[in-house]
């Protein structure tokens, strides 16, 4: 007997993985899925109407690499295929991602031919990046701040204006914070190996490549032929969990909704106690956890306070997400995907996604602007109200877009501690973690964004 903790993406796909595994070792292994709330998807929350998809926490799936593909071999699995809808490298939604610096949205180069051109707000074509990261020495280093890193390799004006807001995109967070060694494993690798990150891009160009051992589904084959930036869920990516949980749940695992864990208790014979605020208890063999590591810890804090503690120090920031709806004919933004504000530019939101640009069946114009992050309660304080984030968000939308329409609909939604921050040492943290685990011999398997990423 197995118990999966949390009903996001991670603890079903867990779910869906494990149902798998004893379907071809034909073991008979019983799964229960402990869910806190009562609905599973976790962040993933679409609102749909007839003529708008709002999109309440992540909207678009990365295709590429093993994750990305085997995300790909799921969803044609569960029958999604049909309504998947890419985003190809032609789609404005791919070539147009902008940057919004000094009063001004900048276009990012899209094209090999962008990088020999000068395109504002960079002082040189972003050539000159490679040369600097050519000829600057490298620095023998465990980690470093991903901002520290392109500052070093590529210079400051990539640092500020290119990667400050791509990190603000990805996690909401501060670049001068965030682990180089764990967001750009390879680029930090090339600069400790090879000197810099165009001499170890060369290296591996004449180095042989391993074979991708992954069978592709027909769905992840396409994906890499006509080669996806990224893709979405027609009418919402809440289809996406919908859909696991019914599997699971077609496939015996008993779904215990509304049904929040207050205590593990690891007993000497190998098995574990789950302690239920209903005040039931259920003994399983083994547990895998998909729920925030601060969540994890106040579960273990009694028997292991060590662990508590280390799994506590992993950060989490909140993001304040309004979405915005204008019924309008003509659409009120260019088409592109939006954009990002690098966070030297102090301005309280982080970017806006056009989200009638990169999502089909909408019957107008609507946007989604993220708020906070790294910087929440710097700039909102801590008592801060759903009307406050909106009114900021329609005041900075209307005077960077130009929108004096008043939005015919809207959501705001304040996300408490929703995404970890992967800081500097974070590696090691997750080492330190699962060591503890095995050399306690706890029979506890650690899944979801908390550990090993977002995707
Ligand atoms: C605003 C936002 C935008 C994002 N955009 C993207 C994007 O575009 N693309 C992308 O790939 N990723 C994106 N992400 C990241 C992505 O959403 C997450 O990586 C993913 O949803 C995490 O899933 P999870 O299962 O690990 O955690 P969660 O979604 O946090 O699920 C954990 C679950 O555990 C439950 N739980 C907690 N405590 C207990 C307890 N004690 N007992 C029982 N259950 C408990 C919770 O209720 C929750 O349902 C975004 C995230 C956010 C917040």
């Amino acid at each position: 007997m197995a118990a999966i903790l949390g009903g996001g993406l991670g603890g079903l796909s867990t779910g869906y993985y494990l149902l798998k595994n004893n379907l071809n070792s034909n073991n008979n292994l019983k799964l229960y899925l402990l869910e806190a709330t009562n609905y599973c998807g976790g962040w993933i929350k679409s609102i749909r109407t007839k003529d708008y998809v709002f999109e309440q926490g992540p909207r678009t799936i990365r295709p590429k690499g093993v994750t990305g593909l085997n995300t790909l071999n799921m969803i044609q699995d569960l029958g999604l295929s049909e309504h998947i809808t890419p985003i190809k490298p032609d789609h404005p939604a791919a070539r147009n991602r902008m940057i919004y610096v000094n009063n001004n949205l900048y276009l990012l180069p899209s094209s090999l031919k962008g990088v020999f051109q000068k395109n504002e707000p960079f002082s040189k074509p972003l050539i000159y990046a490679l040369y600097h990261d050519l000829k600057k020495p490298h620095k023998q280093l465990k980690d470093d701040s991903i901002y520290n890193f392109v500052e070093r390799r590529f210079g400051k004006e990539i640092a500020d204006y290119a990667i400050s807001p791509m990190i603000c995109g990805i996690c909401a967070g501060d670049a001068k914070e965030i682990s180089v060694k764990f967001l750009m494993k390879t680029l930090f690798e090339w600069e400790q190996t090879h000197g810099g990150v165009v001499k170890g891009l060369m290296k591996s160009l004449f180095s042989s490549k391993t074979g991708n051992e992954l069978v592709l589904s027909d769905l992840a084959r396409k994906a890499q032929e006509e080669k996806w930036s990224v893709y979405t869920i027609k009418g919402g990516l809440e289809m996406f969990p919908n859909k696991l949980q019914a599997h699971l749940k077609d496939n015996n695992v008993t779904m215990n909704l509304s049904t929040k864990v207050e205590a593990i208790e690891f007993v000497d014979s190998g098995s574990v106690s789950l302690n239920i605020q209903t005040g039931e208890k259920l003994s399983v063999n083994h547990v895998y956890s998909s729920i925030p590591a601060y969540c994890l810890a106040s579960l273990v804090q009694k028997q292991h306070p060590e662990l508590a503690k280390t799994l506590k120090d992993i950060p989490f920031v909140t993001v304040g997400i309004v979405n915005l709806y204008f019924a309008t004919q003509k659409p009120l933004i260019k088409p592109a995907f939006g954009f990002l504000v690098p966070p030297i530019e102090n301005s309280p939101i982080l970017g806006v996604v056009f989200d009638s640009c990169c999502m089909p069946d909408q019957n107008g114009t609507v946007l989604t602007v993220m708020l906070g992050g790294r910087w929440f309660e710097e700039k909102f304080g801590k008592n801060t109200t759903s009307e406050n984030l909106y009114n900021i968000a329609v005041k900075e939308v209307g005077s960077i877009l130009d929108i004096k329409d008043k939005p015919t609909a809207f959501n705001v939604n304040i996300l408490n501690r929703c995404i970890p921050q992967y800081v500097v040492g974070h590696y090691e943290r997750v080492d330190e973690i699962r060591q503890y685990i095995k050399s306690n011999n706890l029979p506890i398997s650690l899944i979801g964004s908390s550990y090993d990423g977002a995707n």
